[in-house]
């Protein structure tokens, strides 16, 4: 494929002639323009009739329309793969995860490259790269072309730590601080019968997930990642790591098993599934976790009918064995979904402005809050959802996924009062609690490889990971000694070539976000 695709003749940003509309700052074209448009995702199916779609085209005068909709024969949507080997590429292409993808196709001449456009062309966007350059440093291919334009998430906070606060009242604990109050009022937990039927039933930590639990490694100075993606690397003063390797990791994981063999971690941890929240707080059982806040606030609302003084409250982030308080999840600041131009779309100029009026403070709105006088109103200022949007009887957001805002198969720049409209006061109680302190990360915005850089990592890294994480399972449930392994596994790692890949990670990282 990667023949046909050198094939392609790179369109530079060619001028097509447009005139802009005086009369509202957001058109585009006087005449509409119509651009075809391609999902590579089937979760958010693109719907030309959706109300933000619809209110789009009234301000800009572009109208996408879904590729191959106008012929008889040709399919809805398409693999993105498939879309190259046709050589039928759309103006417009938008997809979840589409950045490996058009930075390793981009470069050979299959999307165009938008930095000149960006700089002529879209005021919004170029200001927010400005102001923020490891976006732009994130979303890069290797050769230093954009060639999309991401979702960009905001707040902060994702998941924290919650713990039964009546729990706590009941046994007359308070917080647990640090590391080892917080290993005693898991045992007291375990022993104390806090839920009070006279069996020692209880569950001091589980989680939904159970990468969750891997959270707990921060205790003991260790990561379990350093992104939004499991076990993913992360930047120590400016180098990259793997949290998976090193002497905190190896402290970590044997607390861990410790803490598993006794009783402190749900044994089923690994097996329980994602229904563990909802089961082991119904059944009242479950004593901490680590999970969303706004989800996880929720079940104080929906179980204080059932289990009489149920307070499942935000726990800051004990400290670590050396005093430190983090939390390792933050939400993403950039995603790698979005959108691209494709190599034959002949309006650049004006596709590159309509990405830009997404960044605009109308399109903002447009994307974040649904369409104005529908969803929402403005109020000094603000859009202000309608009170059947915050109290209808389906989710906010599948209400706004409903007419076509919050769709990341867009690039745009979510607006975090979205959230924090629909938020309940214990989430926001607990967003509050982890935003008195200085405990969040740096987060690990990713590489784009070269092609030999590329073939390194995957000549190499599923075999290391496949390692770690076996390893890693057979230490937390007994079934294997870290402190007996240690030196095997570390000479297992480098046998299979971490050395190489981190040293080519290394230099990738640097060349991404070292430069200018
Ligand atoms: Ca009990």
């Amino acid at each position: 494929m990667k023949n046909i695709l050198r094939t392609f003749v790179s369109i530079a940003a060619l001028g097509t002639p447009f005139s802009l509309c005086a009369e509202t700052s957001s058109r585009i074209v006087e005449t509409p323009l119509e651009l075809t448009f391609l999902t590579g995702n089937s979760n958010y199916e693109f719907d030309e009739t959706w109300p933000v779609e619809q209110a789009a085209r009234e301000m800009t005068g572009i109208h996408l329309v879904l590729f191959g909709a106008n012929s008889d024969d040709a399919p809805k949507s398409k693999s993105l793969k498939n879309m190259l080997e046709d050589d039928t590429v759309p103006d417009i292409v938008g997809a979840r995860n589409l950045k490996p993808f058009v930075n390793e196709y981009g470069p050979v001449g299959a999307f165009m490259g938008m930095n000149e456009l960006i700089e002529k062309h879209a005021p919004n966007l170029n200001a927010l790269l400005k102001e923020r350059p490891e976006i732009r440093s994130a979303i890069q291919a290797a050769n230093g072309e954009i060639y999309y334009i991401p979702y960009l998430p905001d707040g902060k906070f994702g998941r924290g730590y919650f713990i039964r606060q009546d729990w706590l009242d009941g046994l007359g604990l308070k917080a647990p601080e640090n590391v080892a109050e917080l290993k005693q009022v898991l045992i007291a937990f375990r022993d104390r019968d806090p839920n009070g039927n006279g069996e020692q039933d209880e569950i001091p930590f589980f989680a939904r997930n159970w990468q969750e639990m891997l959270r707990l490694l921060t205790l003991w100075d260790g990561r379990s990642t350093g992104s939004d993606n499991r076990h993913d690397f992360y930047v120590e003063n400016g180098v990259l790591k793997h949290p998976y390797s090193g002497e905190n990791y190896k402290e970590g994981i044997r607390n861990l098993s410790e803490w598993y063999a006794e009783g402190l971690i749900d044994p089923e941890i690994f097996s329980r599934g994602s229904k563990a929240r909802d089961q082991l707080l119904s059944e009242n059982l479950g004593g901490v976790t680590h999970d969303w806040f706004p989800s996880t606030s929720l079940y104080n609302t929906s179980l204080k009918d059932k289990i009489p003084g149920f307070k499942f409250s935000a726990l800051l982030p004990p400290e670590s064995v050396s005093g430190r308080r983090v939390a390792e999840h933050r939400r993403a600041q950039v995603k790698p979904d979005g959108w691209a131009i494709g190599y034959k779309n002949e309006h650049p100029i004006e596709t590159i402005k309509y990405f830009d009026f997404w960044f605009s403070e109308e399109g903002r709105r447009l994307s974040n809050f649904g369409v104005e006088g529908q969803q929402y109103e403005v109020v000094d200022g603000q859009a202000v959802f309608h009170d059947d949007v915050i109290h209808g009887s389906e989710a906010v957001n599948a209400q706004l996924w409903a007419v076509g805002a919050q769709i990341p198969v867009r690039g745009y720049y979510q607006d975090y009062q979205y959230e924090l409209q629909w938020s309940n006061d214990i989430a926001l109680e607990g967003v509050n609690l982890y935003d008195q302190g200085d405990y969040l990360l740096d987060e690990y915005l990713g590489v784009a490889l070269n092609e030999i850089e590329q073939s390194i990592f995957d000549r190499y890294w599923p075999r290391i990971q496949s390692h770690m994480l076996s390893k890693q399972k057979a230490w937390i449930t007994g079934k294997s000694d870290v402190e007996k392994d240690w030196l095997e596994y570390v000479e297992t790692l480098e046998i299979y070539g971490f050395s190489k890949v981190m040293n080519m990670m290394n230099s990738a990282y640097k060349r991404q976000y070292e430069q200018g």
